[in-house]
């Protein structure tokens, strides 16, 4: 379990920067993720360090979170068109939000006062129990669901505290099968099979596929600096680890999906991909 603290933030719409820029806002309802993935890059953000605890062991839950977000809403609206990206920095969906229900009381506050888009990016099934509200904001929301690979072997080696692809599998077809706008994101690229693309074409209509070359903002130095090659080297499966491996998995995808219905790196979080 990881360690919670409870903090009042002071605000909780964030200018959209860098990969964001396409989104006037991220909106971070945790601070902290307790899925700890290797290649996560905000391990290297100074959110974490400055913070003594490691990355994946702690959770500030910000409290006060729907009233604020209300305020600051109303307040951007009035500025100009609000597009938000949840999360960047976390994962909306938490375990501790089973119990916390602090992005559903997020939820609950755009779907009264809708943002002009809101993309929601998880990695859990957990956003399945919010199908009532997501439905309410109709298409202006959009699920993506990240699904790195199809081998579970794959995802228990790089990110074991996150959620199982089979269940992330299943939550995008509840997502779909209720009508609410989805996506499954391939992001980073890892090592999967060769069905993969079949698979995804039975959930999902569009993909989009980023990895840690294009999408990790520094041309893959960041990612080279968290020492990710030897998770690959263990496999013995370095060739996953070269841009050619986004390419390979495009081909494949193709077998199954039009140009347009693949995003690759920011075009596939942009608002544009989801129209
Ligand atoms: S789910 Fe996202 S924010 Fe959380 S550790 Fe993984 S990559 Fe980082």
């Amino acid at each position: 379990m990881p360690e919670l603290q409870y903090k009042q933030p002071k605000s909780l719409l964030n200018k959209g920067t860098g990969f964001l820029n396409g989104y006037t806002y991220s909106l971070n309802p945790y601070g902290g993720c307790s899925f700890g993935c290797s290649f996560c890059y905000v391990r290297q953000m100074p959110i974490q360090l400055f913070r003594k605890q490691e990355w994946g062991t702690w959770i500030d839950v910000k409290q006060g979170a729907a009233s604020l977000l209300k305020k600051e809403l109303m307040k951007a609206k009035s500025k100009g068109p609000v597009t938000i990206f949840m999360s960047s920095s976390t994962d909306p969906y938490q375990p501790v939000e089973h119990k916390e229900r602090l992005t559903r009381s997020l939820l609950e506050v755009m779907a009264e006062d809708e943002p002009d888009f809101l993309l929601v990016q998880t990695r859990s099934p957990l956003v399945t129990r919010d199908i009532d509200l997501l439905l309410q904001l109709k298409d202006k929301v959009r699920v993506s669901m990240t699904v790195e690979t199809d081998r579970e072997d794959i995802r228990r080696h790089f990110t074991p505290g996150a959620p199982p692809i089979g269940g992330r599998m299943q939550a995008l077809q509840r997502l779909r099968e209720a009508g609410v706008p989805t996506q499954a994101t391939i992001a980073p690229v890892l090592p999967s099979s060769e069905q993969f693309p079949e698979l995804l074409s039975k959930a999902v209509d569009r993909v989009c596929i980023d990895d840690y070359f294009m999408g990790d903002g520094s041309g893959g130095k960041r990612t080279a600096r968290m020492g990710l090659k030897a998770k690959y080297e263990e496999l013995q499966l370095l060739e996953w680890y070269e841009p050619s491996a986004y390419r390979m998995v495009y081909e494949r995808l193709r077998a199954y999906f039009s140009a347009t219905q693949i995003g690759i790196s920011q075009e596939g979080f942009s608002r544009a991909f989801t129209e």
